[in-house]
């Protein structure tokens, strides 16, 4: 029996990771953390009778507390909350599904005791992946990622014994659907309103992820994540558009052998995977028709008119805390996006400006990482405010 730990429990991670517990016979929920979403995480606590449950804001968890009085759930609040809930002893695996640069402290707390880190929270790895995978060297603790391009890459690595990955592995290929805008120029993105940009043509996510798979950010911050995942250099990631997102990403060989994972779009298979590898279980309602999905395509990224991508090829270039302040620029400038206070060609723009006045802090601690993610947001809310 797996004890799991599911922080992020209320968003489309969260959620489809419950779904998986529930076709399971073998993992048990030990505790759920959540942001604001009370009533959700009520129904939650009642269907899986976690030992802890955290909610962000402090207000909230006290209403919660009196709501799930009657259960053993025991309820704690804020980022210590967080923290003890990755941390505590009680869980095996804990799943980082929280969005954003939050999730980076505990995402570190799990790290640091050794066990499983499911790794959804990029985040995470593109501020502090170098402060993650030192926690992990030094407890022995693993992280198997969730994001489905980076389980691709882990599934297709498997076939490769571990000594030989450096001398074999030539290059990685991400697949990117493109987003709801993939082919339009960048007059046709002038007028681009959140609604627009929030209708994703293949994946059910989050409003961040979403935006981010808009304007290609996500596919940059997923560069920035593979880069620390697999410990390979930015330049020998590639990235090219498969709009069918059937292929969910590639590991080429040195003697030209490319290997894929394919599977119809639904994250339960790599949130599954990061559960009970190196086991697999069934799952049903997922089979791959090729025949009826007919045709494949690829194409080139279009870096000119979508900015973002390149900017995280800049940034990974720049490294130490610079993809930390790329990361913390975005959640602004996506933030300041949904609430109609920017354009859609603005978050690239402005992100470049962020980058450009940020003065790098070589090998950052965490205190630096979090002083530049606080600088970079500030930053831009200054920025934006001029524009
Ligand atoms: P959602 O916005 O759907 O969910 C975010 C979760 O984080 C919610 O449970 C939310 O709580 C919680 N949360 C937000 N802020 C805080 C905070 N300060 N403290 C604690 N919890 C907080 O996001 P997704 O599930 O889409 O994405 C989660 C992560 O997984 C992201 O990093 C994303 O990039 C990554 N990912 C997502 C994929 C997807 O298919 N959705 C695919 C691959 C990666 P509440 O709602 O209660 O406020």
């Amino acid at each position: 029996m797996m004890n799991l730990t599911i922080l992020g429990s209320t968003g489309s991670i969260g959620t489809q990771a419950l779904q998986v517990v529930e076709a399971s016979d073998n993992i048990r929920v030990r505790a759920l953390g959540a942001g604001r979403n009370i009533k959700l995480l009520e129904e939650q606590i009642r269907a899986h009778h976690p030992r802890y449950a955290c909610v962000a804001d402090e207000a909230l968890a006290k209403e919660l507390k009196l709501k799930v009085a009657d259960t053993d759930t025991e309820v704690l609040s804020g980022a210590g909350g967080m923290e003890f809930l990755a941390s505590e002893p009680g869980s095996d695996t804990v799943l980082a599904a929280i969005v954003g640069f939050a999730g980076l402290v505990p995402s570190l707390a799990a790290a640091k005791t050794g066990k499983r880190l499911a790794l959804a929270n990029k985040e995470t790895l593109v501020s502090g992946g170098d402060l993650v995978r030192r926690a992990l060297a030094e407890s022995g603790g693993e992280m198997i990622p969730v994001d489905s391009e980076h389980s691709a890459v882990f599934q297709c690595l498997e076939a490769i014994p571990k000594e030989q990955r450096e001398a074999e592995v030539k290059r990685i290929i991400l697949t990117a659907s493109g987003g709801p805008f993939a082919g339009r120029s960048r007059e046709e993105l002038l007028d681009i309103t959140p609604e627009a940009a929030l209708k994703h043509p293949n994946w059910d996510m989050g409003a961040k992820i979403t935006i981010d798979s808009a304007t290609l950010m996500n596919k940059g911050l997923e560069v920035l994540e593979a880069a620390q995942l697999f410990c390979v250099s930015a330049d020998k990631i590639d990235v090219v558009v498969h709009r069918q997102s059937i292929i969910h990403s590639m590991v080429e060989l040195v003697d030209g052998a490319v290997l894929a994972q394919l599977g119809v779009p639904d994250m339960k298979l790599p949130i599954q995977y990061a559960l009970t590898y190196p086991n697999r279980l069934p799952m049903t309602d997922n089979t791959l028709n090729l025949a009826k999905v007919g045709t494949l395509t690829f194409e080139e990224p279009d870096t000119d008119t979508f900015r973002c991508l390149a900017l995280a090829y800049e940034a990974a270039k720049a490294g130490h805390t610079m993809p930390c302040v790329l990361n913390g620029a975005n959640e602004a400038a996506v933030s300041l996006f949904l609430q109609k206070k920017i354009g859609f060609l603005e978050i690239g723009e402005i992100l470049q400006r962020v980058m450009q006045a940020h003065q790098i802090v070589l090998h950052p601690e965490l205190s630096d990482i979090i002083e530049a993610d606080r600088w970079a947001r500030e930053e831009t809310l200054r920025l934006a405010q001029k524009s």
